[in-house]
């Protein structure tokens, strides 16, 4: 598949803005390594989020520029690393969208939840951004003949600027690698066969911490290629993705919580068994781990765990128990997170075009 397009060059340089606000991403199966161009080692599964969203707004125009011009406001303050980020995603995918280097971008963001401490703010803030160049050359060159057209492209850009974001494209359950015909380039919706359960799962996500963490996913992700592990973790990954995948299909919520919880603590076990090693896990997110396992076992309470690589707990749970569990969260596990923070969220339809 090459995307690479000489004709997506305009005539008449226009002015314009296009917003689109697209959600983060909690993943089941874990993304954790990767080769050549964002591609993964091994294949993920994820529930797309609800309530934890960006929202993007990119301006554009001529630019006199001959380098990389964006301009680039988080909550309405520039912000110079983003847009220096901004600027080498756009570097990347320059052949695919030639007519970025005719404009000008003033881009205004804005994340529903903390940046940069394990909630995925870059699949959200990224998969934004891939839309909007997307709907560019759908609104000016109009070259795509239906939407899953559109989506696919839209996934595959996402991945080339933060892996995981190619999965935020789409709503529901979603795969991205060789898994169920899926690829390597882009993210897969799976459709059919997921039980009702699952399609309204709860995700509360306690705030640990929502400190930017010390070692970024781009450096731990490199780490990957020297780990003693590392063949094991990609097995044991192709593995555990079919089997939660039949799992989800029947609604087995025991098995399910056996495997998520697995993927979140082996996600962490490659990170303090990289070199150099280290920790994302603070004292507090085991405090709430050895919280939920107790009242799991006590009440027989479906609740399961699962860890972005951060501190931040996701409670993950049927719609079934939402009242138990707030009660649980407010009783117990409150107490571990920073200023009593927990994010309620759950599974959501994907990105939504912004009406400006
Ligand atoms: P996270 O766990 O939040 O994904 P990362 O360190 O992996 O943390 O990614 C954070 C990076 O994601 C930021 O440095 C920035 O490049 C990108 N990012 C976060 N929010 C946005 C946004 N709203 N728009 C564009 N990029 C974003």
């Amino acid at each position: 598949m090459n995307y690479n397009n000489p004709n997506l060059i305009f005539n008449d340089i226009p002015s314009g803005k296009i917003g689109w606000s697209s959600p983060s991403n909690i993943a089941l199966i874990k993304y954790w390594g990767k080769k050549d161009l964002q591609i993964p080692t091994n294949a993920s599964l994820s529930f797309t989020l609800n309530n934890c969203q960006t929202e993007t707004i990119i301006e554009f125009s001529p630019t006199y520029n001959d380098g990389c011009s964006i301009e680039f406001f988080l909550e309405g303050i520039p912000n110079k690393r983003f847009a220096e980020k901004t600027c080498l995603f756009f570097n990347r995918i320059a052949s695919i969208f030639p007519f970025i280097k005719q404009l000008d971008f003033k881009i205004y963001s804005k994340n529903t939840f903390p940046h940069s401490a394990g909630i995925a703010s870059s699949a959200s803030g990224m998969s934004a951004i891939a839309l909007i160049l997307c709907d560019i050359e759908n609104q000016y060159f109009n070259t795509f003949s239906n939407e899953e057209e559109f989506y696919k492209k839209a996934s595959y850009i996402a991945r080339l600027g933060s892996g995981s974001a190619c999965r935020s494209i789409y709503g529901g359950l979603v795969s991205w690698g060789e898994i169920n015909k899926g690829s390597n380039l882009y993210g897969s919706p799976v459709i059919d066969g997921v039980s009702d359960v699952f399609k309204n799962y709860h995700d509360s996500i306690l705030i640990v911490d929502s400190e930017e963490k010390k070692v970024s996913s781009t450096v731990g992700h490199g780490l990957m290629n020297s780990n003693p592990f590392k063949n094991g973790r990609y097995n044991q990954a192709s593995a555990n993705i079919s089997k939660l995948i039949d799992i989800i299909g029947k609604g087995d919520l025991n098995n399910f919580i056996n495997i998520v919880e697995s993927e979140a603590l082996t996600l962490h076990a490659m990170m303090m068994t990289s070199l150099p090693y280290y920790l994302l896990m603070k004292p507090n997110t085991i405090s709430i781990i050895e919280r939920i396992w107790q009242f799991r076992n006590e009440k027989e309470i479906p609740v399961c765990f699962t860890l972005d690589a951060g501190p931040n707990i996701h409670l993950l749970y049927p719609h079934s128990y939402d009242d138990k569990v707030k009660i649980f969260i407010k009783n117990e596990l409150l107490q571990f997170t920073s200023n009593n923070t927990v994010i309620h969220d759950r599974v959501g339809n994907g990105p939504q075009k912004l009406n400006l």
